[in-house]
């Protein structure tokens, strides 16, 4: 059987189980451990059955409760090599930045906590969670000023570490592997990061694509997304709302660049012309809760899939933020 089960989707946490053959995979890790758990348990997964995490970027919203997790279960965690090393960087005691940048990093959290206060900071376990667009000029700019860490490091970071994990293993976009009984194909999307990718997982016949925290769709991702029996899409934001948001303008300029998010109408732009129509389902993810609006999403997807030919296609679901959605299963 393949099961797929949004946990959290959206900038304060991204993390989703897949489940093939005998073969049960995290893919990111932006909950903290405790909050993996609890939502795993109230969609019916077990925890300790988990077998690898696999993570997509290094963004705190992906990555938040990775480490912790991994040393829980004991299991472990596939990334490229470059998204491996910015999250040690990120997670260095030696990150440094200039006044300058950490200046801008404090005003946009400042601005971000007025914006919208954080109810479930309390439950992280290791750092707060922030908001993945807020995190990130410290997470690039720390990238940018500190030594990537020796092949030393990397070698024999001691248990204590920050950044020790049981087990770590590289793939490379563009070059197929397995985790146990699911296929892992990963491609290279636009995004703010060290070596984002998305995915297209396969198992018992089943392809399940994955494409969130993308400027724009490339034509290699728009090749990868075809012949889905689903496709989990970004749907970041509504331009309007974007625009008139509490944002700072430097913020704004990120989200809407080629290597920011996807917005409702570009989303839906896909769909309508690009798209080849096949999916059973397509689940909306990574809805700003400051810039979007789900009805806005939902209706501008709908239009956008409206006739298609297929009445048993193209089931339209959105994936949330503090609740997970139902398991999907093949
Ligand atoms: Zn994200
Ligand atoms: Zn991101």
């Amino acid at each position: 059987m393949v099961r797929f089960t949004v946990l959290a989707s959206g900038s304060r946490g991204n993390s989703t189980v897949l489940t093939g053959g005998r073969t049960r995979i995290l893919v990111d890790a932006g909950l903290s451990c405790r909050e993996t758990f609890r939502r795993m348990k109230l969609a019916g997964e077990d925890p300790d059955t988990l077998d690898a995490i696999i993570v997509t970027h290094e963004h705190q919203d992906h990555v938040n409760g990775l480490a912790v997790t991994a040393r829980k279960l004991g299991i472990p965690v596939y990334f490229t090599e470059p998204t491996h090393r910015a999250w040690m960087r990120w997670l260095s005691p030696r990150r440094q930045m200039t006044y300058a940048q950490w200046r801008e990093a404090c005003l946009l959290q400042a601005a971000e906590r007025r914006a919208d206060p954080l109810p479930e900071a309390a439950e992280s376990d290791t750092e707060d969670l922030t908001e993945d667009i807020a995190s990130q000029p410290a997470a690039s700019a720390a990238a940018s000023v500190s030594a990537p860490p020796s092949d030393t490091e990397l070698a024999s970071s001691p248990r204590q570490a920050h950044t020790w994990l049981p087990a770590v293993e590289y793939f490379q976009p563009g070059q197929p592997f397995s985790i146990g009984d699911i296929g892992v194909d990963p491609f290279t999307i636009p995004h703010d990061a060290a070596d984002p990718v998305g995915f297209v997982f396969s198992a018992e016949g089943i392809r399940l694509g994955f494409a969130t925290d993308l400027g724009y769709i490339p034509p290699n991702v728009k090749e990868q997304l075809r012949g889905l029996h689903l496709l989990l899409l970004e749907s970041n934001h509504d331009l309007e709302m974007l625009r008139d948001g509490p944002y700072p303008w430097s913020v704004k300029q990120r989200v809407l660049s080629r290597v920011g998010h996807l917005s409702n109408d570009t989303a839906s732009q896909f769909l309508a012309q690009d798209y080849d129509g096949q999916a059973a389902y397509i689940i909306l993810g990574h809805l700003s809760e400051n810039n979007n609006h789900p009805e806005l999403a939902r209706v501008a997807a709908a239009r956008a899939l409206d006739g298609r030919p297929s009445l048993l296609a193209n089931r339209l679901l959105l994936a949330e933020q503090h609740q997970p959605l139902s398991a999907i299963r093949f």
